[in-house]
């Protein structure tokens, strides 16, 4: 399925326009570190790796769903994270009451960002960091604060990691917000990937770069190898939202399991009603769930959290 893989991977969806309002809009004051996250990793590297079970891709679809996982009566799972909350974005709202388990990803050091990531975890949904990466195109102050930049020295990059994990509570892990100059950088990724190993959390590659190296390198960390499969809103509007739903349900039928990225912003609403939809649709063949549960059942991971 490679080549049909390949039309679901599209670029991270921020246009130019849409980054310069961005940083516009993010040119605002820092929040206060209110929360020292501490944990300890039991991720173990006998699961990862190259040995680790490989999906079904040779198999048709029919087959893969049907005859290996109908069986057991296991759906498939799918984890949706919704990218840039932080700054009461529109369509905050109204992803916080979508019928589902969804994980948030929060950028750091904005308005909003403590109190996103506290409402997310009251209502029971994983958070993630959503951390401001340098791209390979565009300026670096369309990132927002905190931002991530491959001529950072390692202690600095290291700095702006730890700083950002320390300012959003209930973090489970990182994903990139733009990136795709990072996640090709081995040196840069190779200090994200510590700090997460060092923190018993995770990296989930949002795959803004064809070129990431960010899972090769997780898993010589002895990390899952967590990847975006499909950006949901890379049109906006939700009729094509839940276009991608349904390409989620055939990734999920074929591989049994697919991460999706949806976005809060702009045109956050029309995702949240195109996400709803979907939902509605999948939920009888689908189990949505949080990425955290997604990561352990694929990679046999398992966090140690020690939260406030
Ligand atoms: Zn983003």
């Amino acid at each position: 399925m490679k080549q049909r893989n390949a039309l679901h991977y599209r670029r991270h969806p921020v246009s130019k326009l849409t980054a310069a309002l961005l940083a516009l809009i993010l040119l605002l004051p820092a929040g206060t570190t209110v929360w020292a996250g501490e944990a300890s990793s039991t991720w173990g590297s006998a699961s990862a790796g190259p040995s680790a079970p490989a999906p079904s891709a040779a198999a048709t679809p029919a087959q893969s769903s049907a005859a290996k996982y109908g069986e057991s009566g296991a759906k498939p799972k799918v984890a949706i994270i919704i990218d840039d909350f932080g700054n009461n974005m529109r369509g905050s709202e109204e992803m916080f009451k979508l019928p589902v388990k969804i994980t948030v990803a929060v950028m750091p050091f904005l308005p909003t960002s403590v109190q996103d990531a506290r409402r997310a975890h009251e209502l029971g949904f994983d958070v993630l960091v959503h951390l401001p990466m340098e791209p390979r195109q565009g300026k670096p102050e369309w990132l927002g604060p905190g931002a991530v930049l491959t001529q950072m020295s390692d202690a600095e990059v290291r700095q702006r990691v730890e700083a950002a994990l320390d300012q959003v509570p209930y973090a489970v892990g990182i994903n990139n917000h733009m990136g795709s100059k990072v996640t090709g950088d081995e040196r840069v990724m190779s200090i994200i990937l510590a700090v997460c190993k060092e923190r018993g959390l995770f990296f989930v590659d949002s795959h803004t770069n064809y070129r990431s190296i960010a899972g090769a390198t997780a898993r010589r960390f002895g990390l899952p190898p967590v990847e975006n499969h499909i950006f949901l809103d890379d049109v906006h509007n939700s009729g094509h939202v839940l276009k991608q739903m349904r390409l989620v349900k055939d990734h999920a039928l074929e591989q049994n399991y697919c991460i999706t990225i949806g976005h809060v912003g702009i045109q956050g609403k029309e995702t949240a009603a195109g996400i709803r939809s979907g939902v509605a649709e999948l939920k009888e063949s689908i189990e949505f769930v949080g990425i955290t549960e997604l990561v352990k059942t694929r990679w046999k991971w398992s966090p140690r959290l020690t939260l406030p």
